[in-house]
């Protein structure tokens, strides 16, 4: 995790751009928070990660903190080590889609899984923000796939 102050603005704003406003994690809207999202190294620092744009991802507090200096995780259906969702070389849509209800995250492969476990996508607070946006037309974004 590192701070915002550490990246330059106009990495900042490519970063977000790119996400389109979402943290790249959970895709909550950076557009409806009080503090800005946070820009995460996707491979850490301390793993070798670099500082430059295709390394980084909008993240928003929770995610980046839960995530940490993580890149893989115990898939908690076959107890194997798998790499977590990688925003930079993976699909959102490849690894997650809504629930027909649109207030969780279910995965679609061992890697979603491990991340939602690992970041707490689907944890109570979220999902009560989710709810509350759905009812005003904030949630889900656009373009995100749901369950049918
Ligand atoms: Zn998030």
């Amino acid at each position: 995790m590192a701070a915002r102050r550490h990246i330059s603005k106009d990495i900042q704003t490519k970063v977000s751009q790119r996400a389109n406003c979402l943290c790249e994690y959970c895709h909550a809207s950076e557009k409806w928070q009080y503090v800005e999202f946070t820009i995460e190294h996707v491979i850490p620092l301390n793993k070798n990660g670099a500082e430059t744009v295709d390394n980084l991802a909008l993240a928003c507090f929770h995610c980046n903190r839960k995530k940490s200096d993580k890149t893989t995780a115990i898939d908690s259906e076959s107890g194997v080590e798998v790499p977590l969702f990688n925003p930079r070389i993976d699909a959102w849509s490849q690894h997650f889609i809504w629930s027909i209800d649109t207030l969780y995250i279910i995965a679609l492969t061992p890697g979603g899984r491990a991340t939602i476990a690992t970041l707490a996508l689907n944890r109570e607070r979220v999902v009560n923000i989710r709810a509350g946006d759905k009812t005003i037309g904030r949630h889900p974004p656009v373009d995100d796939p749901i369950q049918s």
